[in-house]
């Protein structure tokens, strides 16, 4: 990194911190909010400071939430006999935006990925099976990211789940909206073929 004064170097260093950021986008990033007006810096430090004052985790079905009730988990809002399984909270957003979906969700945190600690019992699979029971769940889907990591952590939740009278489904990862067969790889046209359904 060239010598710059310690404290953009400083700030540089925390800019780095976040995915996708390497040395010279922070050093841009940096040198863009040097030359910002001390009210936006202000605001700017306040709104990050504030997510972790009021942004709260629900201790249900583990969405992030506001100081408010958790609004996925109202079952006058949503249909409490469905269950969209997501590793990470963020992954409900998009799901959101599709505007498919009305029922609940549950965020397990972590997928199953040996290489990184993550083992079976690091999911909760009791709290997962008590909702189940207590929210009359009818159908289980598992909208988990298209890996081995996914995979595995999917094929651990069928089995676990499969006592249940529930459907269990998982999402097709089907060919891209748009695009030719040609272009299309292996791995997503076998997922396409097998999360077919009737036409
Ligand atoms: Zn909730």
């Amino acid at each position: 990194m060239a010598k710059f004064p310690h404290p953009i170097q400083k700030f540089i260093m925390q800019l780095r911190k976040l995915p996708g950021v390497g040395a010279k986008t922070a050093e841009r990033y940096a040198f863009e909010m040097l030359s910002w007006e001390p009210e936006a810096v202000q605001l700017f430090s306040q709104a990050l400071q504030s997510l972790q004052v009021e942004i709260q985790t629900c201790s249900h079905c583990c969405c992030l939430k506001g100081e408010t009730e958790c609004d996925y988990c109202n079952p006058t809002k949503r249909d409490s006999s469905l269950l969209c399984i997501v590793s990470s909270a963020k992954d409900i957003y998009p799901i959101e935006e599709t505007r498919i979906f009305r029922g609940m969700y549950h965020v397990l945190g972590a997928v199953l990925s040996p290489l990184h600690g993550y083992n079976t019992e690091q999911i909760d699979i009791k709290k997962i099976k008590l909702r189940i029971q207590s929210q009359g769940v009818t159908d289980v889907i598992l909208a988990l990211d298209s890996t081995i990591e996914g995979d595995a952590t999917s094929l651990f939740l069928k089995e676990e789940l499969q006592t249940f009278p529930i459907n269990i489904s998982r999402l097709a990862f089907g060919i891209p909206l748009g695009s030719s067969l040609d272009y299309v790889d292996s791995g997503t046209l076998t997922r396409a073929f097998l999360g077919r359904h009737r036409f």
